[in-house]
């Protein structure tokens, strides 16, 4: 090392390798990690596995056992195994430990892409486009440069380091974090789920949700004689507008989130919808269905919330002559919540306010991600920061260069600055 390199910083470390920041996301992206049905996951759990171990971390690659894949996922993607990756650094002295989190699965894309593939990766007036640049291997990409700038500047973290690149968040992660938190014998004091927060915002919870579909059940008969039937859209259409009720009382359950926004609780009517086989314009519809999206805010108990919308629908379908309904659970995830008030928020902040110079606020997501692994399941402080970017789920997803350096210089800055 020359005598000037003996004197850099991680942060200008980080500026001097912007292009090997764009590179690794490509390199990422270029890996259609697909979920469903979760594609490429050995592919991408092995480079991150290499990447990890280049950087000093002892790596390990766990694939969930195919019993346990095979009881949570449904039969068309048996033969597609789940992998998770967990690397670890010990920090000289360190007494705790702290946990980067990133899924590296992706939603499917549709429509036309401004840059052709939206796996190609292309950067163009300072953002990077393609499926999962801002959700959320931009992140992963963020981790890796601060790690390699800790390394190449010679300064130690703080704390020990765990990173953990997880499988299947974009469906219910239980065979990605939920896995991981069970038995990849983890035990961090505190966590950093890399999405949630961006830019100013600092997250220090999320929404819960449940997801049910109901199911209403008519008897179909020939077009020309609807007497003759139960219409079953029709009684699905009156169930709907009573869910308006439902909604109402809803926006009456409040969360006040740190940064001053009140919260409420919400219920999506039919994001799916659809009638049985058999469908046809002169046959009376003898099944009809659609999905609710009941989103749990952090103060609510969550068990109660299901047994509530349970009790609505039963009630609601009384009302309608000849309406008979059954209601399965899709699945769910739980809310959570941590004060800002804990020494880790704070320290957060201070890294987002020195690397940014902005003001910070706390917030609280209406998405649900896997920092409820952390928060609830492990118990331990746990907060969500990434780089974020726009178009998340859509066409043209992005991230913006800037938001990527300086997300890296603050997992770096908390790294050398916490405790
Ligand atoms: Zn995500």
């Amino acid at each position: 090392m020359s005598g000037r390199d003996d004197d850099m910083t991680p942060a200008d470390y980080i500026n001097r390798n912007r292009a090997e920041l764009r590179r690794c996301l490509a390199q990422l992206v270029a890996i259609p990690t697909v979920n469903p049905p979760g594609e490429n996951y050995g592919v991408i759990t092995a480079l991150l596995a290499r990447k990890l171990a280049g950087l000093g971390l002892s790596t390990r690659r766990f694939r969930v056992p195919a019993a346990l894949a095979a009881r949570s996922l449904p039969p068309d993607q048996r033969g597609l195994p789940r992998y998770n990756v967990l690397g670890t650094l010990g920090a000289p002295g360190a007494l705790r430990t702290i946990h980067f989190n990133a899924h590296y699965d992706v939603v499917p894309v549709s429509g036309r892409w401004r840059h052709g593939s939206p796996f190609g990766g292309a950067a163009d007036r300072g953002w990077i486009y393609g499926r999962g640049t801002a959700d959320m291997k931009g992140s992963i990409a963020s981790l890796l440069l601060a790690l390699q700038a800790l390394r190449a500047a010679r300064v130690a973290p703080r704390l020990n380091v765990e990173v953990s690149f997880t499988a299947d968040e974009e469906t219910d992660s239980q065979l990605g974090a939920g896995w991981l938190v069970r038995h990849a014998g983890v035990r961090p004091d505190y966590a950093v789920v890399m999405e949630g927060g961006e830019r100013s915002s600092i997250c220090c919870g999320h929404n819960g949700v449940v997801w049910l579909e109901v199911s209403v059940h008519g008897r179909a008969a020939h077009g020309s004689k609807p007497e003759a039937g139960i219409n079953a859209f029709e009684k699905m259409a009156a169930l709907a507008r009573a869910l308006e009720g439902y909604q109402r009382t809803l926006a009456r359950i409040k969360f006040a989130a740190p940064d001053g926004t009140t919260m409420r609780a919400t219920a999506n009517v039919g994001g799916v919808f659809g009638c049985g086989e058999g469908a046809k314009v002169n046959t009376v519809p003898g099944h009809a269905s659609f999905t609710i999206d009941r989103r749990v805010l952090p103060g609510e108990d969550h068990a109660g919330a299901e047994r509530d919308l349970r009790a609505f629908l039963a009630a609601a379908a009384r009302r309608i002559p000849q309406c008979r309904i059954s209601v399965s659970k899709i699945s769910e995830n739980f809310s959570c919540f941590n004060s800002p008030r804990h020494p880790f928020f704070a320290a957060m902040a201070a890294s987002v306010r020195r690397v940014r110079r902005a003001r910070t606020a706390f917030t609280v997501s209406t998405g649900f991600n896997d920092m409820y692994f952390f928060a609830r399941h492990l118990k331990i402080p746990t907060l969500g920061y990434g780089p974020g970017g726009r178009n998340e789920h859509a066409v043209d997803e992005s991230a913006s260069e800037r938001d990527l350096l300086d997300c890296t210089k603050i997992y770096a800055d908390l790294l050398t600055t916490f405790p």
